[in-house]
């Protein structure tokens, strides 16, 4: 990223709402359900499958959980009644996890339990350092019970490589990234190649363990020898698959896909866009131009 896309990055949080709105249209698929299916149908229609994430974090009331958990269920009957390949991704935090563990961890089972019943899958977002210990616990503890749950590593985290042990290995699902929110330096790498390098440490022994790993990646790199592990390890088409995000690099999606291998992306909707798209913009090499494009427009 150039110096001054990276000074940009800094003054993020003092650019008007609605200018933040408008650059980042593109990572969320829309304020409503619907407007998220059509994206997944456009999606199916070009060969990549889908993850339905519902916007929202860091709630503190039980009701505004609650209400979280309605509309995942409704997520899975629309996704079984319009017939579209997708699964959903959730976060701990807009499910009480910052109120109460117990209560997260049962808003968690409501979900896996209404995902099993129509036969889909639900993924558990990783968050910052502070929610680690308990998302892998919930995730340990209701996995047994569904099989139906999978999680995510990031590998700019230094515990990643012994969290891959705890894991029970053939049955487990993964997404692995390289994770995004900002940790300091004692528990997290901070360098670019060495989380590159860990990340494929950490890919490297989830497929020598028998886990099935989404590759979340947006990194050339990373794709290409993500790409050659799976050859080295002789696994089928069905027992990996890449991912990214919705509105970033849809020309490498192109290519993975064209390439065979299976792609999932990324759909997040709802009205609470704001954080999500705040750290997508902070990933954006491209940043301020396309903020200075959107205040010179004056709209
Ligand atoms: C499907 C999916 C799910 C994720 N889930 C989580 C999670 O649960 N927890 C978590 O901490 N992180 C999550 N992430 C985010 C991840 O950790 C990284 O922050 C993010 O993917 C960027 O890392 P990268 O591997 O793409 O590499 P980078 O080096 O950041 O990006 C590689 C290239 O991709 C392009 N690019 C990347 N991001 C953007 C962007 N926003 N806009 C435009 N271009 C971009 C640029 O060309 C960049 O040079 C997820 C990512 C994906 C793809």
């Amino acid at each position: 990223m150039s110096v001054f896309n990276r000074l940009l990055v800094g003054t993020l949080p003092l650019v008007p709402k609605a200018i933040v709105g408008r650059v980042a249209a593109r990572y969320v698929a829309g304020a409503t359900l619907d407007e998220a299916l059509k994206v997944v149908r456009d999606l199916n229609s070009k060969g990549a499958m889908a993850t339905i994430d519902v916007l929202g974090e860091e709630v503190s009331e039980k009701s505004k959980a609650l209400a979280a958990v309605e509309e995942y269920l409704q997520v899975f009957t629309a996704i079984e009644a319009q017939h579209v390949d997708s699964n959903v991704s959730i976060k701990l935090t807009l499910l009480g996890l910052k109120i109460d563990e117990g209560f997260c961890r049962d808003n968690v089972e409501r979900i896996a339990a209404k995902a099993k019943e129509h036969g889909n899958f639900v993924r558990i977002d990783m968050e910052d350092n502070t929610t680690t210990d308990a998302t892998l616990r919930i995730y340990h503890a209701l996995q047994p019970r569904y099989g139906n749950l999978g999680v995510v590593l990031q590998a700019y985290m230094r515990r990643t490589l012994r969290d891959i042990e705890e894991l029970p290995g053939k049955g487990a699902s993964v997404r692995l990234c390289k994770g995004i929110y900002v940790e300091p330096r004692e528990i997290a790498w901070k360098g670019y190649d060495t989380v590159r390098a860990n990340y494929l440490m950490a890919l490297e022994k989830m497929f020598a363990r028998g886990v099935y790993v989404g590759i979340a990646t947006h990194d050339e790199y990373l794709a290409c020898a993500a790409s050659a592990l799976v050859d080295k390890h002789g696994l089928k088409r069905e027992e990996y698959e890449f991912q990214m995000l919705l509105g970033v690099d849809e020309e490498l999606r192109r290519i993975l896909i064209a390439a065979g291998h299976r792609l999932r992306v990324y759909v997040p909707y709802g009205a609470d866009w704001y954080p999500y798209s705040m750290r997508r913009l902070r990933e954006n090499p491209e940043v301020a131009g396309h903020v200075a494009k959107a205040l010179l427009s004056g709209r």
